[in-house]
């Protein structure tokens, strides 16, 4: 990946969770610097990735060339106010804020960006994420090149040419994992109530959903229809079980809930 100096306004856990990524994958600690108003905050990051830290937001984004925006949404205009005395044409500008328009951001910073708006999801944090990207008008390949290295740091991106297709990522991955923790919860809590302890119901349905989505990725060329009948004897148990979700329209549930889920991103803008 190109190396350039990098400042992540705001060193909260997405941007720390990025900041790992990128040093363990030799990205030089030099050129990283990470803000934060807390030394609490700063000194971790600094004794571990041996980047640089401030709490001078202005000087950071100043000599940086790529500034990632990394402050909770409802900070951002506060924080990006003091920005705007800076000279925003030749750098690339990364928000990973949820629910800022790529618009808002130009105004917060008053001038047109280049500008990456960028949508990961939590288990980014653990290096397994999945960004939906999307780019300002007319922003060139190597941003878009820079800012897709980035976020492949913590797993994978892809890009949107709407941006209104952001709250489809929202819906996808976004929100998803807390879909697939839900229906973990109800398999966990059926499990103990027939007889597991809390812990052998929790391995497994872990593992058991770890090795499903593994087998998904090991198998990219097989629909996810197939490998369901695959393991779906006609007239066994899982057959049963899957009868007794199509009867409750569980795809349907899914799909209600994930336009809801698109219906609230676009109130939220
Ligand atoms: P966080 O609260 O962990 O980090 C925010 C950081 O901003 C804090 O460390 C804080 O010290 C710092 N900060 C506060 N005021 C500041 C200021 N004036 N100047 C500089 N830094 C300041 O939040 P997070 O979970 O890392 O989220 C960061 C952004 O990522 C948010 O905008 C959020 O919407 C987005 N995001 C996070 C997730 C996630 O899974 N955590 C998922 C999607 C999007």
């Amino acid at each position: 990946m190109e190396q350039r100096a990098i400042a992540f306004i705001g060193a909260g856990n997405m941007a720390r969770s990025i900041i790992a990524g990128l040093t363990a994958s030799g990205y030089a600690p030099d050129k990283i610097t990470a803000t934060a108003p807390s030394s609490a905050r700063r000194e971790p990051l600094a004794r571990d990735y041996g980047i640089h830290t401030t709490d001078n937001n202005l000087q950071a984004a100043s000599e940086a060339d790529v500034v990632v925006l990394a402050v909770k949404p409802q900070l951002m205009e506060e924080v990006c106010k003091p920005l705007q005395i800076l000279d925003f044409s030749g750098k690339l500008v990364i928000s990973i804020a949820a629910g800022i328009s790529a618009s808002r951001l130009n105004e917060m910073l008053a001038t047109n960006l280049n500008l990456v708006r960028v949508m990961p999801n939590t288990p980014s944090l653990i290096g397994k994420g999945m960004s939906g990207l999307f780019a300002s008008e007319g922003l060139n390949s190597r941003d878009k090149t820079f800012a897709e290295n980035l976020m492949q740091a913590v797993g994978k991106a892809c890009w949107v040419e709407q941006e209104s297709d952001i709250n489809g990522i929202i819906a996808a991955a976004g929100s998803a994992p807390a879909y697939f923790f839900l229906f973990m919860e109800a398999m966990q809590a059926e499990a103990i109530k027939q007889g597991f302890s809390p812990e052998t119901a929790r391995e497994l349905v872990q593992q058991s959903a770890l090795g499903a989505a593994e087998m998904v990725v090991a198998n990219p060329d097989i629909e996810l229809s197939t490998l369901r009948e695959q393991v779906t004897s006609k007239g066994g148990t899982t057959a049963e079980a899957i009868r007794t979700f199509n009867e409750h329209q569980l795809s349907d549930t899914v799909a209600k809930a994930m336009r809801a889920a698109v219906t609230r991103a676009e109130e939220m803008e």
